[in-house]
């Protein structure tokens, strides 16, 4: 997750340019890389962490989960299961390492007494209180669900499925080669310049490969795969 803003700078300084669009796996989801790309004029297309599970029965019938609440947008509260209001109890600020500032929402709900679903809503086993005493209570960045909303618009369209599908090709695609058909497995030196020599003998060889197959199957030019072959 932090490594994503390094990249990218790292990538302009070489390329004296920004791509447009990254597309990247759920790891490198945060608010503060949602919000780095917006501002550099990069959309995202990053798989939300909860993007899989959300699908899932589990999840849709976790009734403590804020997602299965409904929202009231003009009180700002959450109705929770049993039809009390998780309310906003105000707001806390925190900070990344590298300074970005976020601030998170919290709910409380101060209601729950005698609720029959409190242990399904609840969670927390570590917690010293016991369960009768506990109120349900969760916080949440505004912000960063504002930017996973469009975020998952953007790949949930074609094109968006088409990048996420090509993404996994190129990179994990890479990474099978070189540790299956090259049996690159672990570094022969120590010390980062031969960890860096190794890296970079080994991204040309494959990248020689790459090439070698394109020019045998006539595909050079071509960069993406269109979404109808998603076998
Ligand atoms: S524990 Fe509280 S928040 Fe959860 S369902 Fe019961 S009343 Fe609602």
């Amino acid at each position: 997750m932090k490594t994503l803003i390094p990249f990218l700078e790292d990538m302009r300084s070489h390329l004296g340019t920004n791509y447009r669009k990254i597309v990247a796996d759920a790891g490198y989801e945060s608010e503060e890389n949602y919000e780095y790309l917006k501002k550099n004029d990069m959309a995202s297309y990053i798989k939300p962490k909860t993007y899989e599970c959300e699908k899932k029965r589990s999840f849709k019938n976790a009734i403590g989960n804020r997602e299965n609440m409904t929202y009231d947008r003009v009180t700002d509260s959450y109705i929770c299961a049993n039809g009390k209001r998780v309310e906003c109890q105000g707001t806390k600020k925190g900070k990344s390492r590298n300074g970005y500032v976020t601030e998170k929402t919290v709910y409380a709900c101060h209601d729950c007494a005698g609720c029959p679903y409190k242990k399904d809503c609840i969670r927390g086993n570590n917690s010293k209180l016991p369960l009768e005493q506990r109120e349900k209570h969760f916080e949440v960045s505004k912000r960063f669900l504002e930017l996973r909303a469009e975020d998952k618009e953007r790949i949930a369209s074609e094109e968006g499925k088409m990048l996420r599908m090509n993404r996994s090709i190129q990179s994990e695609g890479a990474f099978a080669d070189v540790k299956e058909t090259q049996l690159f497995r672990r570094f022969l030196g120590t010390g980062h310049l031969n960890a860096l020599t190794e890296t970079v003998i080994c991204v040309l060889a494959h990248n020689f490969n790459k090439l070698h197959h394109k020019i045998q199957n006539g595909t050079q030019g071509r960069y993406l795969f269109p979404l109808k072959n998603l076998a």
